[in-house]
């Protein structure tokens, strides 16, 4: 087929699979949100999924569905086996289709991280990260299980799906018949390398038999264990040899079980971090193979297909920030997207929560029949005081949905907090946030008033329909004594370079601006790492000579001397994020930093930062102290305008400083907006 996208060509390219063709080589990867057990939830699910395909996607997956009950991801979560439960995905099927998109259902059976007691595994082994034990599958059971696949896979085919997703990867069921760590069994689905891919061949090829030839079967491999014990990388050329006979239609990567202490799509994970591995297989086998994981932008994923690491990209979370990706990208309107920033905030923490899912930089997602597309009844006149994150979403949204909008800020660019944020490494990615938000006040026409600080007079003076005050946080200050050392900085002075800070540091505070100033201290004279540097760190043997793709990882030593304290004397970082707070954790802990708990703040003087721990004083000597002491809110314009009766509305930081965060922040923007 051609390619004719001048910028895109190869993302632009159609995938014929003989009985049908793909319209481009993107998927919208699978991706539980928590709509599939929600009230309503089906409904939902096709305004979500219909929204992106109008966006213009190749192919959707759904977030994974079970086989049987055995099979639930927890209690209750949902499952196919009967015909009223096809029904109902109907809805689905039909909105996409409707949409001009595909869709294909994920078959997902959790096996031993099935978080409920009737989890079932090859063998009886204990997940690390479950604390239910399975039970073992007697030879019975396998075979009931593989029936329960291809009755599944029959009705997503009655249902009206276009194909379906084999879940091979991730340390679920599959991938634990496959990997001698979790199959001990001695059985013909156990012991050989033949015996222990019996399983999924099975699977496929009973499917493939049940459902006829025009029908899309997609197997996710798990190409990299990145667990002890895992597959060696002949045995996964050998599986995806054995898969493409078995008759599925495209193999789809997968990349480290759950358990794997490998960070494999947070944000410091390097963009396409790692298609290199799919790109070993290419040539391989003669089916598309897709590749995964961290590719959030077309370029990014129009470099990949380029340099031949797979024919089509699967991008999940990017689908979440944005419904519409691959319609901006074909149109050449790739700075009006909204980038998926890798932070895991709003959606896979979300889920842990047992919440549903939405995305920090696009709130609505998940919520598409709450925050339709519809004008406000009247236009408005409307201030915003504070291009912060909360700020600039409530001018985004205010303005989109007809009001005109004026927005102050103080500083000499958009963006707050985010402005801080993007120089911490790893986070970098808030660069497109702010850029998404500078090309959306532009599209908008939205009035931006910059180094412009509006008095409560001013305001009142403009006569405005309602006023927005989303002016922040300030650090909060401490009482200590020498706390006005010369050797006592804030964080933002820090972080924005404004001070230059010495050879050892003492940090006040260990929340989520303490771990990232640690972060900015230790690598902050640290390029952007490569792939290369990125796997050394974190021990993935990019030469796959050993079985699961792990190596000895090396530890990159901060050239600096840090302290991270706090007062409370629980874990440091126990409330960072559930999917990125270890991560954090253990970057910290390979760069040397001491973290300390239940410390008390003594002084603070010309020898250093005094303080008793475990009972003991101690002196850090150290060149400087960081406070990053939490937050205190900036809303004296709020007060000055109820002194002279006039309403304005308080959101972000300015409202509440305990626990803000970027997600509160554009969600509180969004909801005010909604409300004019
Ligand atoms: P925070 O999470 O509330 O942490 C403030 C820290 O300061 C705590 O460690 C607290 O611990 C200490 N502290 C408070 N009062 C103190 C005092 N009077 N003297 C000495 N220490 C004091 O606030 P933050 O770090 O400023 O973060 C603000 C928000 O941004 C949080 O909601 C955070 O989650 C969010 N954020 C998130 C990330 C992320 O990666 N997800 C990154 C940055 C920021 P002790 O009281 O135990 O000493
Ligand atoms: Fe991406 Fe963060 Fe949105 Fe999740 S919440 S989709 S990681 S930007």
């Amino acid at each position: 087929m051609k390619n004719t996208h001048p910028q895109y060509p190869r993302l632009f390219t159609p995938l014929d699979l003989g009985f049908t063709t793909l319209k481009n080589r993107v998927i919208m990867g699978s991706m539980h949100t928590g709509l599939e057990e929600a009230k309503g939830g089906f409904d939902r699910m096709a305004t979500y999924f219909a929204e992106r395909a109008k966006g213009g996607v190749g192919l959707i997956v759904t977030g994974g569905v079970a086989p049987n009950i055995e099979g639930w991801v927890s209690p209750f979560s949902i499952k196919l086996s009967t015909n009223s439960e096809a029904k109902k995905h109907k809805v689905v099927t039909k909105a996409v289709h409707d949409a001009g998109g595909k869709i294909c259902m994920q078959i997902l059976h959790a096996g031993r991280y099935a978080y409920h007691p009737l989890c079932v595994a090859p063998s009886s082994i204990k997940a690390p990260i479950n604390r239910f034990k399975p039970r073992a599958l007697n030879n019975f059971g396998v075979k009931r299980t593989i029936r329960n696949y291809v009755r599944c896979a029959r009705l997503a085919k009655k249902a009206g799906y276009d194909g379906i997703e084999i879940m091979g990867s991730e340390g679920y069921l599959i991938n634990e018949f496959i990997a001698k760590k979790t199959n001990h069994r001695t059985d013909q689905w156990g012991g050989s390398y033949e015996n222990r891919m019996r399983f999924p061949l099975e699977i496929i090829k009973q499917i493939r038999e049940e459902v006829g030839k025009e029908f899309i079967i997609i197997y996710r491999l798990s190409m990299l264990d990145l667990v002890d014990e895992g597959s060696s990388w002949d045995e996964i050329v050998q599986l995806a040899q054995e898969v493409e006979k078995a008759g599925a239609n495209i193999i789809n990567t997968g990349i480290g079980w759950h358990e794997a202490r490998v960070p494999t799509i947070a944000t410091m994970v390097p963009r396409a971090g790692f298609a290199w591995v799919t790109k070993k297989l290419m040539g391989k086998v003669n089916i598309p193979l897709i590749t995964t994981n961290r590719i959030n932008m077309p370029e990014v994923a129009e470099k990949v297909l380029e340099e031949g690491c797979a024919d089509m990209i699967s991008m999940a979370r990017p689908f979440l920030a944005d419904p519409h990706f691959m319609a901006k990208a074909e149109s050449g309107k790739t700075n009006q997207i909204n980038t998926c920033i890798a932070c895991n905030q709003a959606c896979l923490d979300q889920i842990f929560k047992q919440q549903t899912a939405s995305c920090l930089v696009n709130p609505k997602a998940c919520r598409e029949m709450i925050y339709s597309d519809d004008q406000a009844s009247s236009k408005k006149r409307i201030a915003v005081v504070g291009a912060g994150p909360a700020g600039t979403s409530a001018a985004i949204y205010a303005a989109e949905r007809g009001h005109e909008v004026d927005i102050f800020e103080g500083s000499n660019e958009i963006g707050g907090q985010f402005k801080l944020a993007k120089m911490i490494p790893g986070k970098e990615e808030f660069h497109e946030t702010i850029r998404y938000f500078k090309q959306r006040i532009e599209d908008l026409n939205i009035n931006l008033k910059l180094n412009t600080i509006i008095t409560a007079d001013e305001l009142q003076a403009a006569n405005y329909d309602e006023i927005v005050i989303a002016s922040g946080v300030k650090p909060r200050s401490i009482k200590l004594e020498g706390v006005d050392h010369a050797k006592v900085l804030r964080y933002d002075e820090v972080i924005s370079g404004k001070k230059p800070v010495g050879k050892s540091v003492a940090i006040i505070g260990a929340g989520g601006i303490g771990f990232d100033t640690a972060e900015f201290l230790a690598h902050h004279n640290h390029d952007l790492e490569t792939v290369e540097e990125f796997s050394a760190l974190w021990g993935i043997d990019q030469r796959l000579q050993h079985p699961g793709g792990l190596a000895k990882a090396v530890n990159e030593k901060a050239e600096r001397e840090i302290y991270l304290l706090q007062r409370k004397d629980t874990k440091p970082g126990a409330g960072l994020g559930k999917t990125t707070g270890w991560i954090h954790r253990a970057s910290l802990k390979k760069a040397g930093v001491t973290a300390l708990a239940g410390v008390n703040y003594e002084k603070i003087d010309d020898e250093g930062l005094h303080i008793t721990h475990k009972g003991e004083s101690k002196v850090l000597k150290v060149d400087n102290v960081v406070l990053c002491a939490g937050q205190e809110s900036v809303n004296y314009l709020h007060e000055e305008l109820k002194e002279k009766g006039i309403t304005s509305h308080l959101i972000g930081g300015a409202l509440k400083a305990g626990e803000i965060d970027a997600k509160r922040a554009i969600e509180e923007g969004l909801k005010l907006a909604y409300s004019f």
